[in-house]
C-alpha cells in the first residue's frame, strides 16, 4: 500500500467468524485524487454482512463489514470535481469501471473491476495489520474513504434513512423486479423471504402493477407488513405453501417467482411454485457448497426462466434518481422497513436477530444521534 494512514476512527472489526465484532480504532487510509473520506450518517444491516460475518461468503480478514449506507463527504481528493464539502451521499458497493467488457454492455452491476477493492486493505489496525473493507465500503465505522466513483449525491429531500437503504436492499430488491426480471403489468407475483430485500421485492411488484402479490416467510410476524406495503396475500413458509400458491393461482403456480433467501431449499420452492414457462429470479447471495439440482426433464418440461439478479441490475446514475422521485411522491415506502435503531454496540446484537429471522432493517447511527 502506498501513502499514509493518518485519520484514526472507531470501526467493528471482524477477525474471525467464531468470534463476535467488538469496535478497535483504526487508521484509514489517506484520501488520493479521485478520492472521498466521508462521514457514515446511517448504515444498515444487511443479510449479506451476516453471511460475510458467519463465513458463509469469502471475506479476507481482518475486516469492516457494512455496505449499505448514506454519509457525509468530509474530505475531497484534488481530482474530484462532482462533489463538495458536507454533501451527502449513497455509498456503492459495486462500483463500475466504465472500461469494462460490461460496463460496455451497459450491464454495469456486473462491471470486472466493480467489487476489486474489497480484496484491498483500506485502514490499520492499532496494531499495523491491513483491514479490508466489506463489500467494498467498510460502512460499519465513523468514517470510511471510497473513490467519488462509488458516492452517489442525495438530494435534500431524500432522508438519510431512506437513502441508506437505496445503497442495498430497496436497490436490489425493487431492482430484481422492475429490471432483472423485468415484471409486466398484470402479472402474478411471489415473494420468497421478507428481509428487506424482500420487502422491496413486493414494493416493486407494487410499481410494477402486478394483479396478485404473494409473500412468503416463516416469521408471521411479517405478514402486517408486507401487506402494508403492497402484498395481496401473506403466506407463511411451510409444508402447505407450495399447495396454497397454487390455488391463489388457478392452480398454475405464479408468473414470477423470486427467492429473496438464497439456498438451495428456497430456490426450489419458488421453481415449484411458478407455472409452467414461468420465471424465478435469484436475489439472495447463497453459499457456494449450497448446491440445487434439477433434473433434464424438468427444466425442458417446465420451461421455466431462472435468471440470476446481481444487485437489482443497477445503473446508478440512470436508476437513482428514478428510485428518489418514487421514494418522494410515496410509491416507495422505506422507513416503514425500518425495525430497529442502534449505535455500533448493538451491530452483534443486530446480526443475532436477523440470523433468527426477526425484525427488517436494524439502522445504525455510527457517530451517535445527530
Ligand atoms: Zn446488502
Ligand atoms: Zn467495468
Amino acid at each position: 500500500m502506498s501513502g499514509g494512514f493518518s485519520v484514526a476512527v472507531d470501526a467493528v472489526v471482524l477477525r474471525s467468524p467464531d468470534q463476535p465484532m467488538a469496535i478497535e480504532r483504526i487508521r484509514l487510509r489517506d484520501v488520493g485524487p479521485h478520492d472521498v473520506r466521508v462521514r457514515i450518517d446511517a448504515t444498515g444491516v444487511c443479510h449479506s454482512d451476516l453471511s460475510l460475518a458467519r463465513g458463509v461468503l469469502a471475506q479476507p480478514l481482518p475486516a469492516v463489514l457494512g455496505h449499505e449506507a448514506c454519509a457525509t463527504v468530509l474530505e475531497i481528493g484534488s481530482e474530484v470535481t462532482d462533489l463538495r464539502l458536507g454533501d451527502r451521499v449513497i455509498l456503492l458497493w459495486i462500483t463500475p469501471c466504465g472500461d469494462c467488457v460490461h460496463c460496455a454492455r451497459g450491464e454495469t452491476h456486473l462491471c470486472v473491476n466493480g467489487a476489486a477493492r474489497g480484496a484491498q486493505p483500506y485502514a490499520l489496525s492499532a496494531e499495523d495489520e491491513p483491514i479490508y473493507p466489506g463489500l467494498t465500503v467498510g460502512s460499519f465505522a465513523e468514517q470510511t474513504v471510497v473513490p467519488a466513483a462509488a458516492a452517489v449525491k442525495v438530494p435534500g429531500d431524500i432522508t438519510s434513512a431512506e437513502a441508506a437503504l437505496l445503497g442495498c436492499a430497496v436497490t436490489t430488491g425493487v431492482g430484481a423486479v422492475t429490471k432483472t426480471a423485468a415484471v409486466d403489468p398484470g402479472s402474478s407475483v411471489l415473494v420468497l423471504g421478507l428481509g428487506g430485500v424482500g420487502l422491496a421485492a413486493v414494493q416493486g411488484a407494487k410499481l410494477a402493477g402486478a394483479s396478485t402479490i404473494i409473500a412468503v416467510d416463516r416469521n408471521t410476524a411479517k405478514a402486517e407488513l408486507a401487506i402494508k406495503l403492497g402484498a395481496d396475500q401473506f403466506l407463511a413458509a411451510d409444508d402447505d405453501t407450495r399447495k396454497a400458491v397454487r390455488t391463489l393461482t388457478g392452480g398454475q403456480g405464479v408468473d414470477y417467482a423470486f427467492d429473496c433467501v438464497g439456498s438451495a431449499r428456497t430456490i426450489r420452492d419458488a421453481w415449484g411454485m411458478s407455472r409452467r414457462g414461468g420465471n424465478v429470479c435469484i436475489v439472495g447471495i447463497g453459499g457456494k457448497d449450497d448446491s440445487v439440482s434439477f433434473s433434464a426433464l424438468e427444466l425442458f418440461h417446465f420451461a421455466r426462466t431462472l435468471t440470476g439478479c446481481v444487485a437489482g441490475s443497477l445503473d446508478a446514475a440512470i436508476d437513482m434518481p428514478r428510485y428518489f422521485e418514487h421514494v418522494r411522491c410515496g410509491r416507495l415506502d422505506l422507513t416503514a422497513m425500518v425495525t430497529g435503531h442502534g449505535g455500533l454496540t448493538d451491530l452483534e446484537r443486530a446480526m443475532t436477530d436477523m440470523a433468527a429471522g426477526q425484525g427488517i432493517r436494524t439502522l445504525v447511527t455510527p457517530a451517535g444521534a445527530r
